[in-house]
C-alpha cells in the first residue's frame, strides 16, 4: 500500500516514525530481495510491529523476510523485559522451530552409490507427516520432564551425550521453563510425538559441504569440503502449537485494551510484567525444551541409522553435533541502548541468534570465532553455515536470517508445482534423492517457491551480522 523506505546506506533500508510508531522500522536487503519482500504484507507487518509498547531502537526485518502471522517471519523485536511485552505471535506459532547441524566423519565418496539405502532407511526410522508418532510414545509425566529439563532428560534416557549438551544454546536446557503453565491439551499432543519431523517445511536432509569460505573459522568448527553433514529442520509440533494458541487466546481476553491500541488483532501482547506475560514466557521455554529434545532424538535416530548403513559405530563415525539452532523464540537478553544496558524481550522469529566472537552465552567450543549459525536454502539449492558477526549486535539485537524464506504461498506452490515432477526432476537432473509423506508437501516445498539463499547470505556477510564460513548441499532429504 505504498509504504515506502530510505536508503540509510547499502543494505539498510528505514521506515521513518510517524503516526502510532513507536520507532522506525528497518529492512535489512539488497534492491532485489526487498522487491520480493514489498510483494506480500511484510512492510506492512513490520509498521505494525512498531507499534508494540517497549519495541527498542526499530523493528527489524532480515534478508529473507516475508509476511507471517501478525509479525512477519524474518523479524526482529526486542520489547523492554520491564516497560515493555512479549507477543506470541512475535514468536511464532512453531515455538523453537530450528535447525542443528550434525557432523560426520565421512566423504561424499563414502556415501555416494548409498543415497537410495539411506534415504530409505531414514525414511522408515524417523517418523514424519501428520500422523506417525515419534521416536518414543511417553505418558504426562515424562512429557512434563522434558518441559523442565529439556536435553539432560535426553541425557539420561540415552538418547544424547554430554558433549551434545555442550553444543546446545543453554546447553540444552532453558532456565525458567514451567510444565504447569502449559495445557493438558498441549501435553496430551505432546505425549506421541517426541522425535517427529511433522510435516511441510521440515526435513532431514544429508548433505555435503561444497565450499570453504573461512578456513579458519571452518576448521573450528570441525568442517571441511567434501565432508558429509545432516541437518535436521523441526520445532515443538503440536505441543508448542497449542501452547501458542492457548496463550494468544487468554491474552486477547485478559488484554484486550492493549489490543485495541494495536493496528492488527494478531500481534496481542502481554505488557511486560503482568501475570500473564510471565506465564507465556514460562510455557514458551518450556516448548522451547520439548522442541530441543525433539531434535536430539531424530539426531539419535539418525546416528541409529548411519551405525546400520555403514556397519560401525556412529562414535567411529564422528556423528557430533555441531549446533543447534533456534529460529522461533523470544528471549530475555540484555543488550547495550544508548549506552545503557537493558533487558529485553528479544523476538525472532524466522530469525537467527548470531552472537558474535567473545560474547559469554557463546558456547566455550566457539567463542573464540563467533556462534555457528546454520542457515537452510532448500531441498535443491546450497546451505549455510555462518559465523555470529561483528556487527550483529549494532545492527540487529545480535541476529541474522534463518533460511532462504519464502517467494510464494503453499497454495500458489501447489499450482505451480506437481510433488512427483519435482522429485523426478532433483533425483534425475540433480543428484538429490528426496522421499516424503505426501507429494502435495514436496510441490509447497519446491526449491523454486524460496528465495535466492546465496543473496541472502550475501548480503547477512557484507552487513556483518552473519559472515559466510562454508556451504552445503544436498544428497538425501526425507519431508514430512
Ligand atoms: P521455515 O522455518 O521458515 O519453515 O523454513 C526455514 C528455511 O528452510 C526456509 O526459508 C527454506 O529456505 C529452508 N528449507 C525449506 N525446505 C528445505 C529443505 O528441504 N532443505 C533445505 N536445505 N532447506 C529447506
Ligand atoms: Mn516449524
Ligand atoms: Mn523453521
Amino acid at each position: 500500500d505504498g509504504i515506502v523506505l530510505e536508503q540509510v546506506r547499502e543494505h539498510v533500508w528505514e521506515l521513518p516514525q510517524e503516526d502510532g510508531m513507536r520507532v522506525p522500522a528497518r529492512v535489512l536487503a539488497s534492491e532485489s530481495l526487498l522487491e520480493e519482500i514489498s510483494e506480500d504484507r511484510t512492510l506492512e507487518q513490520l509498521r505494525n510491529a512498531t507499534h508494540l509498547p517497549g519495541i527498542t531502537n526499530y523493528a527489524v526485518c532480515m534478508p529473507d523476510g516475508h509476511q507471517g502471522y501478525g509479525f512477519p517471519v524474518g523479524g526482529v523485536g526486542a520489547m523492554d523485559a520491564e516497560n515493555g511485552c512479549i507477543s506470541p505471535g512475535a514468536v511464532g506459532y512453531d515455538i523453537n522451530c530450528g535447525v542443528r547441524m550434525m557432523k560426520t566423519n565421512l566423504t561424499y565418496d563414502d556415501v555416494s552409490g548409498l543415497e537410495r539405502e539411506l534415504v530409505d532407511a531414514l525414511f522408515e526410522a524417523v517418523p514424519s507427516g501428520l500422523g506417525g508418532g515419534g521416536v518414543v510414545e511417553t505418558g504426562v509425566d515424562t512429557v512434563e520432564q522434558i518441559l523442565e529439563r529439556g536435553v539432560d532428560w535426553a541425557l539420561e534416557a540415552g538418547y544424547a551425550v554430554e558433549d551434545d549438551l555442550l553444543h546446545c544454546e543453554d546447553e540444552g536446557v532453558r532456565a525458567g521453563a514451567d510444565a504447569s503453565m502449559v495445557s493438558q491439551k498441549a501435553k496430551d499432543r505432546g505425549k506421541n510425538q517426541v522425535g517427529s519431523l511433522g510435516s511441510g517445511n521440515h526435513f532431514l536432509e544429508v548433505q555435503r559441504v561444497t565450499d570453504v569460505y573461512d578456513d579458519a573459522v571452518a576448521e573450528a568448527f570441525g568442517l571441511e569440503r567434501d565432508q558429509i553433514v545432516v541437518l535436521i529442520h523441526c520445532g515443538s509440533r503440536g505441543l508448542g502449537h497449542q501452547t501458542c494458541n492457548d496463550y494468544l487466546r487468554k491474552i486477547e481476553r485478559q488484554h484486550g485494551g492493549l489490543l485495541d491500541q494495536l493496528p492488527d488483532k494478531e500481534l496481542a501482547a502481554a505488557p511486560a510484567g503482568s501475570q500473564l506475560a510471565e506465564e507465556y514466557y514460562a510455557a514458551m521455554n518450556a516448548a522451547i525444551n520439548y522442541a530441543w529434545v525433539n531434535r536430539q532424538l531424530i539426531m539419535h535416530r539418525t546416528r541409529e541409522v548411519f551405525a546400520d548403513v555403514f556397519d560401525r559405530p556412529w562414535e567411529s563415525m564422528e556423528m557430533d553435533l555441531l549446533y543447534d539452532v533456534a529460529h522461533n523464540i523470544a528471549k530475555k537478553e540484555v543488550h547495550e541502548v544508548d549506552g545503557e544496558d537493558r533487558e529485553l524481550y528479544v523476538h525472532r522469529k524466522g530469525a537467527t541468534r548470531a552472537f558474535p566472537a567473545g560474547h559469554p552465552n557463546v558456547p566455550a567450543a566457539y567463542r573464540d570465532v563467533g556462534q555457528p549459525v546454520i542457515i537452510p536454502g532448500s531441498m535443491g539449492a546450497g546451505s549455510y553455515v555462518l559465523r555470529g558477526g561483528e556487527n550483529s549486535l549494532d545492527l540487529t539485537f545480535g541476529s541474522t536470517a534463518h533460511g532462504a524464506g519464502r517467494l510464494m504461498s503453499r497454495t500458489q506452490a501447489k499450482n505451480e508445482y506437481w510433488g512427483e515432477d519435482v522429485r523426478e526432476e532433483l533425483e534425475s537432473g540433480q543428484g538429490i534423492y528426496v522421499k516424503a509423506q505426501s507429494g502435495a508437501t514436496v510441490a509447497e516445498e519446491a526449491p523454486g517457491v524460496y528465495k535466492d539463499v546465496d543473496e541472502v547470505v550475501r548480503v547477512s556477510d557484507e552487513l556483518g551480522i552473519g559472515d559466510k564460513v562454508v556451504r552445503t548441499f544436498p544428497v538425501c532429504n526425507i519431508k514430512g
